[in-house]
């Protein structure tokens, strides 16, 4: 079974509920959506083995998988969760909501980018909904997404520069919809993979 690989990293995660946590990531080839705020370049792969992926992570201390894109949904299967899992490996995914997911996975986040009444029906429940916002973004409607227990607003970036604008809004959005809270992405402020 091999994988179309756009690269492998190791880092800590900056964004989200897993924040500063150590994490090896996989950034899976391709996506089935277009966004015109995308800042990652995932179009180019290299098709890897499993075992091959594994040698080339299995000098790193982290036992953190997270599977990212692109959309990873778009190569990942049961089978290959189950192959890390059984190595001793939790993993988290960054998805956008248009696909079931894998079984076995241990932390979801879901960054929903259309058509969120269809996403609550693909994936019920996640452990975190992260939007990018800009501002004059319309808040989500939370009764029509995945449950969660943390429903999170990211101010978008303009590459590695944050955006006071976007980040002034989203604090205002909070303060009026205290169920959401700010999730900044801190590995472009400290300047980190
Ligand atoms: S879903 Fe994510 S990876 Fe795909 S185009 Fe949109 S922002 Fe980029």
């Amino acid at each position: 079974m091999n994988l179309n690989v756009n690269e492998i990293f190791y880092s800590l995660q900056g964004e989200g509920g897993r924040t500063g946590q150590a994490s090896i990531f996989i950034r899976l080839a391709k996506c089935n959506l277009a966004c015109s705020f995308c800042d990652t370049n995932f179009e180019r792969g290299v098709k890897m083995g499993l075992e091959e992926l594994l040698g080339e992570i299995a000098d790193w201390p982290c036992r953190w998988i997270v599977w990212t894109g692109g959309e990873p949904t778009l190569q990942l299967t049961d089978e290959v969760v189950a192959f890390f899992k059984e190595r001793g490996y939790l993993q988290a995914i960054e998805t956008n909501g248009t696909r079931p997911l894998p079984a076995g996975i241990d932390y979801i986040t879901c960054s929903p980018k259309q058509q969120f009444g269809k996403v609550r029906e693909l994936i019920p429940a996640v452990d975190e909904l992260r939007f990018p916002m800009q501002a004059g973004d319309p808040l989500p409607d939370i009764s029509v997404l995945p449950r969660t227990d943390r429903y999170l607003l990211s101010p978008i970036f303009e590459g590695q520069q944050l955006i006071p604008e976007n980040v002034d809004y989203c604090i205002s959005l909070i303060k009026q919809h205290p169920e959401w809270a700010l999730s900044l992405q801190t590995h472009k402020l400290i300047g980190i993979r």
